[in-house]
């Protein structure tokens, strides 16, 4: 369950911080992963990154990242950022590291 006081609006922190990376099952869900990301060679490929999301030549965050930092392919998104919890540990750690304050100022 999300926790309230850590809000995804206006955030984006976990799709600027970490490498992101999706799978062929990801990208067959979504076609732009193929045209937009990078595809892995295949001696690099595994079952879970075929496509790297994030970094990426001159973008700052993951392609999908939209300006009022929500995701342009929310709908169809990679399993791992389906997986990523708001208020985990990665979160907090993003949020940190990407200087995005809580809901309740700390
Ligand atoms: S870092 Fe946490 S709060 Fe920010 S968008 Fe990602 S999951 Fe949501
Ligand atoms: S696909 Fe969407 S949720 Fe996943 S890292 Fe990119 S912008 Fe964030």
């Amino acid at each position: 369950m999300p926790r309230p006081e850590y809000d995804c609006e206006n955030c984006g922190a976990c799709c600027r911080c970490f490498p992101i990376f999706a799978s062929e099952a990801d990208a067959e869900r979504e076609p732009a992963i193929r045209r937009e990301t990078r595809q892995l060679e295949s001696h690099l490929a595994t079952k879970d990154k075929a496509y790297q999301m994030h970094p990426l030549p001159f973008l700052e965050s993951c392609a999908f990242l939209k300006e009022d930092q929500l995701c342009r392919i929310y709908a169809t998104r990679p399993a791992v950022c389906r997986r990523f919890e708001a208020g985990s540990a990665q979160c907090i750690e993003a949020r940190e590291r990407m200087g995005v304050r809580r809901q309740d100022g700390s």
